[in-house]
């Protein structure tokens, strides 16, 4: 079932959360100068322009990068989040918002010649799209238009001295909760030091419970969890907000992605909150 396509999501408060922590962590672990494998197991297109038919459908960028990119002007410039705006601004056409980044472009652009980007997606438009517009191979990036998480498998250990990997499925299908946590447990068992950035949606029906479980009972630990809500949890169907788990994350990126979504979530929503902990097994 390949039915999920991200361009209706695309920019979303979740995405912010997601691409904010994943731009401070790729920032905070170049700081080093050895060679990082950086592995995206679900890379969707990898750029969506704003004006696209699917994106204005539902139109969920007006709650999330919008009102952050019409509060710019406002955020500290050398805070994680000013730092992101800044990013963002640079890669729009113009001065106005007309198309948001997605992981492979966050990823990319961070790229130094001794790394290294692998990029899966398994729909073949959506594959397309990244191959033709956003992410032509090069010397540095590889595109597969295959399974990420078997895909991520086959590729452990990696050659360079250091792996950075992030799973950010459809959860289209229950059993992707389980296969998560699974490849998640086989990634600790293979390459103990790979920092692992894994989303998941926040949903009425708690489905991420369960992968936090699996989790459990595997002895993944050094795990680092944050989650951002920008409504209660309503009985009815409906995102309300958005998690991370970092496996490994660097020296003191917990402090600092604690401080950036505690200011990002009341700029998203009024009422929105973050909590965040190092994760002991309490679900
Ligand atoms: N990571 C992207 C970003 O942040 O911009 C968004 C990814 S979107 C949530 C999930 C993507 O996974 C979709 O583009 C979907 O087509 C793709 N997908 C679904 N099943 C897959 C699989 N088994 N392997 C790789 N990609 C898959």
């Amino acid at each position: 079932m390949l039915a999920y396509q991200h361009a209706y999501h695309a920019g979303n408060f979740a995405d912010v959360h997601k691409h904010l922590g994943l731009f401070a962590l790729v920032r905070s672990l170049t700081g080093k100068a050895s060679a990082i494998s950086f592995i995206d197991t679900h890379a969707g297109r990898g750029l969506y322009p704003l004006a696209a038919k699917e994106t204005q459908k539902l139109g969920e960028y007006r709650e999330g990068v919008e009102r952050i990119w019409r509060e710019r002007r406002k955020i500290p410039v050398g805070s994680p989040l000013g730092e992101w705006t800044a990013s963002l601004a640079a890669q729009q056409s113009g001065a106005e918002l007309d198309c948001y980044p997605g992981s492979p472009t966050w990823l990319g652009e961070a790229l130094r010649p001794q790394d290294r980007l692998t990029l899966f997606e398994l729909h073949p438009a959506e594959h397309r799209f990244l191959a033709d517009q956003a992410m032509p191979s090069t010397n540095n990036v590889t595109r597969r238009h295959a399974d990420g998480l078997k895909g991520l498998r086959q590729l452990l250990p990696v050659s360079t001295p250091r792996l950075c990997v992030l799973i950010d499925p459809s959860y289209e299908r229950k059993a992707e909760y389980d296969e998560v946590a699974e490849t998640l447990a086989f990634v600790a068992r293979k390459a103990r030091h790979a920092v692992v950035m894994v989303w998941y949606p926040l949903l009425p029906a708690g489905r991420h419970r369960g992968m936090l479980e699996r989790l459990q009972t595997a002895g993944v630990d050094k795990l680092w969890r944050s989650e951002l809500s920008v409504r209660a949890p309503a009985a009815e169907r409906g995102m309300f907000g958005s998690g991370l788990l970092v496996r490994n994350p660097p020296w003191q990126l917990d402090q600092r992605l604690e401080a950036a979504f505690t200011d990002l979530a009341p700029r998203l929503a009024e009422g929105g909150t973050h909590r965040s902990e190092w994760w002991t097994g309490e679900i």
